[in-house]
């Protein structure tokens, strides 16, 4: 859930659009039954850990990736923040605030307070602090869920397992009160809180004493030493009693019915494991925002993860009942539910993972390899705070950190396509020999797992990953001898990537000038953007290309001719071609098939491996 800077310390932020406040506004003064999703009032976090700020999103949305901002919380590197200030615990609950999900208003006699205490967190700590930790939330479920689930004396029990380091009293307990009053009780076995060597006075005896007197049984562990969530976690997995692990970050809401569905999966098969949809609390008025629903998870080529909309075949099967829960290539990591022994006969985590990062895709990979499925339950809402900067420490540097986990994962999970990912991340590629992966490896030995090949294949047929039958490379251009170029800029709604251009040929393979083809399919790049044309344009005798959010339509389908070097427009019947002027800036065009040089195209194979 989050992306750094390295090179300028940039830190693993969450991506959040800068949409935040109008999708707030419009969705706060939505009808109760708000839950048809909706393009416009959709706005997307993604956990990612990309090296784009800035990006617009395949709902033409920009979306920017928040910055490491500083040194994290300690009162040395916090002018105006006291370690007193730090330490305490200003939980000061007013009744209505933050009701139903709304968003809470700060006084402006506070808001200069409001500001500096939003460092300690990296978010809205006193917004949070105003919240009482049992609000009410809309349920924002789609109508046909309320009764799907109902019978639940056959459901497994759960234990509820979150991990914490440092995080913030009214956010943990606001995660703990809506497990507690918004699950069957018969469900919960217990809840468990590991607490990764947080430094706060309040997470210490106050905590005890505060879970005492909570109604379901609730367990406070500690871990003598900072361990980083995947060791935290594999903690309170051991201790766990109930049958099925369900993990929630410390800082999420569980809206009604979200458990129900979840455990009803896992008791249909004990090899599904499950997501919930992760709807959005706002790091700046906590208002609860819903999220689109038709998104599965995914990653990039530099192994971040990505929320990408669902292909169109999926959409289709799904119109019979929107509610069904779907597959995904991947999860998000932070928020899931999985059988505890399935858990532990997976191989549980890669204990060798500090921190944060890649192990939500080292368990992705894993589940499908091994036999297992990953799945979102669309009738499962919880909320989660998504942040732009991380508040804490990562002993050993950030980059070094998550680009170790990520080399772990490409190592033992992704046969040629570990070279792929080392030939253009470089920062991974320098760690790669460090790791000692023998028994990740003869994990999948044992469980006799399937390929990567297997995994793009069957689980993730439309992704943009280069493979033996398709092309991979620089597309060249024989009038102007430039390549085609994934734009980097803006957009805007209409446009959601902008306009495919052209740029001079770099010697060294860059990755915006690598294309992916299938022949007769997508010409594709990263981020699962293609190149687009209208199927028919009466407007213009010239229509734009474009680079767009992959779809899967017709209009995104092209036809390498190899005698005449055209590249034709399948739905069109039209030949890709230069701007007739000679403005870099203006997109490439369709143009009747001519064979001009200008038409006439050089597929430059590159090596991936
Ligand atoms: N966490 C932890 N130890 C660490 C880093 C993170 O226990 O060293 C916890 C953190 O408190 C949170 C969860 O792991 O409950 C996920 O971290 P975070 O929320 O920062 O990740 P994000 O949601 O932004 O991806
Ligand atoms: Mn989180």
């Amino acid at each position: 859930m989050m992306a750094p800077c390295r090179r300028l310390l940039r830190l693993l932020p969450v991506i959040l659009t800068v949409t935040v406040l109008s999708a707030v506004l419009l969705w706060t003064t939505r009808e109760a039954d708000s839950s048809e999703d909706s393009d416009r009032e959709y706005w997307l976090a993604v956990r990612s850990a990309g090296e784009q700020r800035e990006y617009v999103d395949h709902k033409g949305i920009r979306v920017v990736v928040g910055h490491y901002m500083g040194d994290p919380a300690s009162a040395a590197n916090m002018p105006n923040l006291t370690d007193e200030v730090i330490n305490s615990n200003m939980f000061d609950p007013k009744p209505n605030e933050g009701k139903n999900g709304q968003p809470v208003m700060i006084p402006p006699s506070q808001l200069v307070k409001m500001r500096q205490l939003f460092h300690i967190n990296r978010f809205n700590l006193m917004a949070s602090d105003r919240i009482p930790l049992n609000r009410s939330l809309p349920d924002v479920r789609k109508k046909r869920c309320t009764n799907k689930y109902k019978k639940i004396d056959n459901l497994p029990d759960t234990s509820i397992i979150i991990v914490f380091h440092n995080e913030a009293w009214s956010t943990l307990l606001r995660t703990v009160h809506s497990v507690i009053n918004r699950s069957p009780r018969s469900l919960l076995n217990e809840i468990l809180l590991v607490d990764d060597a947080s430094t706060r006075a309040f997470l210490k005896k106050p905590l005890d004493d505060y879970v005492a007197q909570l109604p379901v049984r609730t367990k406070v562990i500690r871990v003598p030493k900072r361990a980083g969530l995947v060791r935290a976690r594999l903690m309170g997995a051991r201790r766990a009693e109930g049958k099925v692990l369900t993990f929630l970050d410390a800082h999420c809401e569980c809206t009604t019915g979200w458990l129900e569905s979840l455990l009803a999966r896992i008791a249909e098969d004990r090899t599904r494991v499950v997501c919930p949809v992760i709807d959005i609390i706002s790091d700046d008025t906590f208002a609860y925002v819903r999220s689109f629903e038709l998104h599965w998870g995914a990653f990039n080529w530099e192994l971040h993860f990505r929320w990408y909309t669902l292909g169109g075949g999926e959409i289709k099967r799904r119109k019979q009942d929107i509610s069904e829960p779907f597959k995904t290539p991947a999860m998000a990591g932070g928020l899931f539910a999985m059988d505890r022994e399935y858990f532990f006969e997976l191989g549980g985590y890669d204990e060798h993972m500090e921190i944060w990062g890649g192990e939500n895709l080292e368990m992705s990979f894993r589940v499908w390899q091994c036999g297992g499925s990953i799945e979102i339950v669309p009738c499962s809402h919880v909320g989660h705070l998504f942040r732009k900067s991380s508040p804490y420490t990562f002993p050993g540097g950030v980059g070094e950190i998550l680009y170790s986990n990520l080399a772990r994962v490409a190592v033992v999970w992704m046969d040629e396509w570990k070279e792929f990912f080392f030939k253009f991340t470089p920062e991974a590629a320098r760690l790669r020999d460090k790791q000692s992966v023998r028994s990740r490896l003869e994990l999948r030995e044992r469980l006799k797992c399937k390929s990567f090949e297997w995994y793009l294949d069957n689980v993730w047929p439309q992704h943009f990953f280069p493979k033996e039958d398709r092309f991979f490379g620089k597309i060249r251009n024989r009038r102007t001898g430039e390549c085609l170029h994934k734009p980097t800029g803006k957009g805007s709604l209409n446009q959601p990537m902008g306009a495919a251009g052209m740029s001079p040929c770099e010697t060294e393979p860059i990755l915006v000038q690598m294309f992916v083809m299938i022949q007769g399919g997508p010409v594709m790049t990263d981020e699962s953007v293609c190149l687009d044309a209208p199927e028919r344009d009466h407007s213009t005798t010239q229509p734009k290309v474009r680079i767009m959010a992959c779809s899967g339509l017709n209009r995104q389908n092209w036809n390498f001719n190899p005698r005449t070097l055209a590249m034709e427009h399948i739905a069109s019947g039209m030949c890709l071609d230069l701007p007739r002027s000679d403005n870099t800036e203006d997109s490439l065009v369709l143009e009747s098939c001519n064979g001009y040089p200008g038409q006439q195209w050089v597929l430059e194979d590159v090596a991936w491996k």
